[in-house]
């Protein structure tokens, strides 16, 4: 195994140019309610900008995003640092919980119509289009400033669902099963995976649009509109720069991950069986592993302690380990919905928010 990134060892503040030990960044969205929920209780209420409080309990986070957050209030406390991180070197890394029907994919995609819009202003966007024409933008300014460095910076991606502990390239949907290997060079990785350049928008977009019309959502009895697969979208971002003066040139390289999480409900089996009753298990491994690993990392950063960290149980966290506790700035988006009649899930979610908001994640700029 690699050896990891020391996420227990603590540096001062702005000890070494290029690390940052900041944590997890957690944010709640409360969704509006919709129609049914509207005729019953609403229990959550947003009490300043950064708490809330349910059935008379307070929970803090780093933000509290009320019913009438804007996609763009969204982008703004989660998106635009993502991108400046990412410029900066880092690895980012955002993930969408919460259950099924809270917003999770509201948040990162936006509602899908407004993908298809060519209109990229559309209101309705979600993080990630926005992540990306702010990127291309910001892109071309730093390629203009440092034009004397011939500094140049080249972005790929790819689209991958976890569905079943089985990893579906979205972007060609007949690659399934795919298994993710790890090796001193290139870290963790998905073999096979397909990489596409992007440039503009217009190419984000495309992915975009191909890769969601791959995902597949499972139909239960209970709720055939259940998202119960985990979808993670990675642009790796990599710079070359000359400096005239003397001739040596640094190559930087970082990725963003924007993760939309499965439902995070208990799931009821009531009229599963079978292959169903299968994935609703394998669903709950990646999921709750994801929730174990929280609470161990949670408990390092408090402690102080060491002890082994199963990222090797899931393919969500053998994937994604290094934002989890490693090399990566992390932003959580917890979504809830206001409700009574989601009252246990909420209070599930907030926990589990609480709990990341523990973790020290330890970002260091890959340069060479
Ligand atoms: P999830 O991905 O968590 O299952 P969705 O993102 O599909 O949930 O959201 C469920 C429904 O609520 C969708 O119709 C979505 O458009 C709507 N919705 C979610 N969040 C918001 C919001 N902040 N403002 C308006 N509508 C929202």
């Amino acid at each position: 195994p690699l050896k990891r990134k020391l996420y227990t060892e603590t540096l001062p503040e702005n000890a070494v140019p290029g690390i940052s030990d900041s944590g997890v960044k957690v944010v709640v969205r409360m969704r509006p309610p919709n129609k049914e929920e509207e005729e019953g209780e609403i229990i959550v209420q947003k009490v300043t900008s950064d708490s809330l409080s349910i059935n008379g309990q307070t929970f803090t986070f780093d933000s509290v995003a009320n019913t009438d957050a804007t996609q763009l209030d969204i982008f703004q406390l989660v998106g635009a640092p993502l991108v400046e991180n990412c410029l900066a070197g880092f690895n980012s890394s955002v993930f969408a919980y919460g259950q099924t029907g809270s917003g999770k994919t509201y948040t990162i995609w936006g509602p899908a119509n407004a993908l298809l819009e060519e209109n990229l202003s559309s209101d309705q966007q979600g993080l990630t289009p926005r992540v990306f024409e702010r990127l291309f933008a910001r892109i071309n300014e730093e390629q203009i400033k440092h034009a004397d460095k011939q500094l140049k910076y080249q972005c790929r991606c790819s689209f991958l669902e976890i569905y079943n502990e089985q990893i579906t390239d979205l972007l060609d949907p007949n690659q399934r099963n795919l298994q993710i290997r790890e090796d001193v060079k290139s870290g963790v990785y998905v073999e096979n995976l397909t990489e596409e350049y992007v440039s503009s928008m217009k190419d984000v977009t495309q992915l975009l649009m191909k890769g969601l019309s791959n995902r597949r959502t499972g139909a239960t009895s209970i709720n055939a509109e259940s998202s119960r697969s985990h979808s993670v979208f990675t642009c790796v971002v990599e710079s070359r720069c000359k400096s005239v003066a003397d001739g040596i040139s640094s190559f930087k390289t970082s990725r963003i991950n924007l993760v939309d999480l499965a439902g995070s409900e208990r799931q009821k089996l009531t009229g599963a069986a079978g292959e169903r009753l299968k994935e609703a298990g394998n669903i709950n491994r990646s999921l709750s592993q994801l929730g174990n690993l929280i609470n161990i990392l949670a408990e390092i950063s408090q402690t102080g302690k060491q002890r082994h960290i199963p990222y090797r149980d899931s393919k969500l966290t053998f994937l994604l380990q290094e934002s989890l506790g490693g090399n990566a700035k992390l932003a959580m988006v917890c979504a809830i919905s206001p409700a009574q009649s989601c009252k246990s899930e909420t209070f599930s979610t907030l926990r589990f928010a609480q709990r990341a908001k523990a973790i020290k994640n330890k970002a260091v700029v890959n340069e060479v």
